[in-house]
């Protein structure tokens, strides 16, 4: 993203390698202020309930309309397990208990890293919120395969029904290769 002004003092930015650093970054010309930037956290749950799985079909873009967990960006002064169990609550009205971390993904084409955590339904209580237009409950033969928004969402719906048929559910990480056209956006 080009920085064009100091977030600081307004004063224009250009782009050069700070003193002591070896990435290019913007730095203010005139109070030498850095804008660093970092990959962003996104957190999220797949929720369990009995023998089915909790999606909620997003009513925001990008991949409006698919069907995805629910997850989003972390907040500053946030804990990852706080984040997840926020942004589950705000997209489908569930509340939650993390039982564990289960898949880390390293997306460094888009700069992201998501961090999804298994977590068991207190109860059936959800509903769609403005985040999303409809949260249904899931057995692994109706999951709309199809329509879902995320690679890393295919990805981990597909590892949590392989582990289920083993009885245990390894925490992994995994690189995202852009090796489909959506994740490119
Ligand atoms: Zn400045």
């Amino acid at each position: 993203m080009k920085i064009n002004f100091c977030s600081c003092c307004g004063a224009p930015m250009e782009k050069k390698i700070p003193p002591d650093d070896d990435h290019p970054r913007y730095v203010c010309t005139q109070c030498s202020h850095v804008h660093y930037e970092n990959p962003k956290m996104v957190v999220g749950c797949l929720p369990i309930f009995k023998d089915q799985v909790l999606m909620c079909k997003r009513n925001i873009e990008p991949r409006k309309g698919k069907w995805t967990l629910p997850a989003g960006y972390l907040e500053n002064k946030e804990s990852v397990q706080d984040g997840a169990l926020r942004e589950t609550l705000e997209e489908t009205r569930a509340h939650v208990k993390i039982i564990d971390t289960y898949r880390l993904f390293n997306i460094v084409f888009v700069d992201q890293i998501y961090l999804i955590f298994r977590a068991q339904m207190e109860d059936d209580l959800f509903g769609p919120t403005s985040e999303s237009t409809e949260v249904k409950l899931f057995k692994e033969a109706d999951i709309p395969w199809d329509e879902i928004a995320f690679e890393v969402i295919r990805q981990t719906l597909v590892d949590f029904f392989q582990d289920r048929k083993q009885g245990a559910y390894p925490f992994k990480i995994k690189d995202l290769k852009p090796s489909r056209l959506q994740d490119l956006r």
